[in-house]
């Protein structure tokens, strides 16, 4: 009964708008630009429906006695928080940490909102209703969700309600006794192609007055006047798996989101014209601690990963042995140990909220904080392990094809640690990872997905514990006064 990538794929044949090079995309799942991403999304449904996965993949819905993916599990204690980590790590190995958007991360998004329902219950019981049918629905058929929740740049020094069209960023234009109805854009949706729906919402703060913006609400993909305006497709680009083997396999894609009127009933929606439970809703609960706790677990994997292709790039060249080399892997392999020590001490430290178990806001915050600044680090090494053994490659795999070309690459792609193959693989790899197009994108990406690093670091600074700290300093300073020399 499980959902299988068989399954999910079979749910995104739906007739949604994608425009990609200035023309609809008819059919996304057979599309150059697309369809190896959807297989990849599709691919983790399938690990889960494998009956050696379903254990550590699954848990039994309380509402059908169906297995839905552990996403949606809504831990009790520290135990269940962990097991269910485990499942997200499992996923993240899948693509190497290279789907930011993988459908846990909503999913956790979605959880850590039904976990703080009696928020919504004090707003308006109609909107609590909302988000515990739709968490119980998203989650009985294991729904692949993604999310827009910032506005488009226009005038970043103007809020949602002065820029120069009423409805640049999304809001909503209409209402009836069935529902409301969104116009306007939001900025960015990862992974469009891959998912069911979209949750449209703000996080960027709003005043009063702003009302109109202040919508939260849950959209099929394929929902009349969704346009969604792809980015320029890397996985087009990809000529081949051995050339580029992470853009031709995981790239998620990137869109604008324009709602051209876009009709959503009310049982979709979770806020509507409250502009603070539009804040609360991330913050007063545990929904923005949730989703941002499954990007540090991703991260952590994707850390593993590139420290794996910095070890291999250093044994293939044969530098591996230069202490200096060392102390680069050893700085690298401090910093990836450093996010898993990070991600184990936020579910250690968690608490309760209610009846579940959250982790620690305090220590998630300073590892967003920390990891979005060592990204771009992690990325600056493996380029300088690697230098310029990721440029002097073989155009296309097809120079292996021509005999002429095959026997100067053989010639010339030499390493202590593998043959010619092997090395330009590898190579290829790490190109792929930290210098093409997908790979530069993946650095914008962290630096980026939860907000710039002055908003991360503000959650840093709503979030510490100042009174304990400002304890320690007051107390020593309460030991000493205006004596004269030392006592
Ligand atoms: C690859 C990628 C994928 C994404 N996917 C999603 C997604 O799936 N869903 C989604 O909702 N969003 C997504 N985003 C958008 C992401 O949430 C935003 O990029 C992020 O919130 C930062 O906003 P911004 O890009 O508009 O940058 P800005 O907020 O405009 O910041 C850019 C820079 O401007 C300066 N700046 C801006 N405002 C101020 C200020 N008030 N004070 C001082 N300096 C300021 C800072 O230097 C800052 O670094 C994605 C972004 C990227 C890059």
């Amino acid at each position: 009964m499980v959902k299988d990538g068989r399954k999910h794929i079979e749910s995104l044949r739906d007739g949604r708008q994608i425009f990609l090079d200035g023309a609809p995309v008819a059919d996304p799942i057979a599309h150059p630009a697309f369809r190896n991403a959807i297989r990849s999304a599709a691919g983790l449904f399938d690990y889960q429906a494998q009956p050696e996965n379903l254990e550590r993949m699954t848990f039994v819905s309380p509402s059908t006695g169906d297995r839905v993916n552990r996403m949606w599990q809504l831990p009790l204690s520290h135990a269940d928080l962990v097991e269910r980590r485990h499942a997200l790590e499992a996923w993240a190995e899948l693509t190497c940490g290279m789907l930011g958007r993988s459908p846990d991360h909503v999913a956790s998004c979605v959880s850590g909102m039904y976990m703080g329902l009696d928020l919504f219950e004090r707003h308006d019981p109609r909107r609590a209703a909302a988000v515990r049918e739709y968490y119980e629905y998203a989650r009985d058929n294991d729904l692949y969700l993604t999310y827009v929740i910032i506005n488009p740049q226009a005038d970043r020094g103007k809020g949602a309600g002065e820029q120069s069209d009423e409805f640049l960023v999304a809001g909503v234009c209409d209402e009836d006794a069935a529902g409301i109805t969104i116009r306007g854009a939001k900025m960015l949706g990862t992974g469009c192609p891959l998912a069911n729906e979209v949750f449209v919402g703000s996080i960027q703060p709003l005043k009063p007055g702003e009302e109109k913006y202040s919508v939260t609400a849950m959209v099929p993909l394929n929902a009349k006047g969704l346009k969604i305006l792809s980015r320029k497709s890397f996985e087009a680009q990809a000529s081949s798996p051995f050339d580029s083997p992470l853009s031709s396999a995981f790239d998620e894609n990137d869109a604008v989101l324009y709602f051209d009127d876009v009709k959503v009933p009310w049982e979709r929606v979770f806020v509507h014209n409250d502009v603070e439970l539009a804040q609360a809703q991330w913050h007063a609960i545990p929904t923005h601690v949730y989703q941002n706790y499954q990007c540090q677990i991703r991260l952590m994997v994707k850390l593993r990963f590139l420290l794996g292709l910095a070890r291999k790039i250093a044994d293939t060249n044969g530098i591996t042995g230069f202490p200096q080399v060392r102390e680069t892997l050893g700085q690298l392999a401090a910093e990836t140990a450093a996010v898993e020590g990070m991600v184990v001490a936020m579910e250690a430290s968690g608490s309760r909220f209610g009846r579940y178990f959250v982790p620690d806001k305090r220590l998630l915050y300073a590892a967003m904080v920390l990891t979005q600044q060592l990204y771009p680090k992690v990325v600056a090494t493996l380029r300088e392990l690697a230098g310029g053994g990721m440029i002097m490659l073989p155009s296309s795999v097809e120079d292996f094809a021509n005999p002429e070309t095959a026997a100067y690459i053989g010639k010339t792609q030499r390493s202590p640690a593998t043959d010619s193959i092997g090395r330009v693989k590898l190579f290829k790899l790490a190109w792929d990872a930290v210098g093409s197009e997908f790979g530069s994108r993946h650095l914008q990406y962290e630096m980026f997905y939860a907000g710039a690093n002055m908003v991360t670091r503000g959650h840093a600074f709503r979030t510490c514990d100042w009174d304990r700290a400002a304890r320690l300093v007051d107390g020593f300073m309460a030991t000493y006064g205006l004596e004269v020399g030392v006592p």
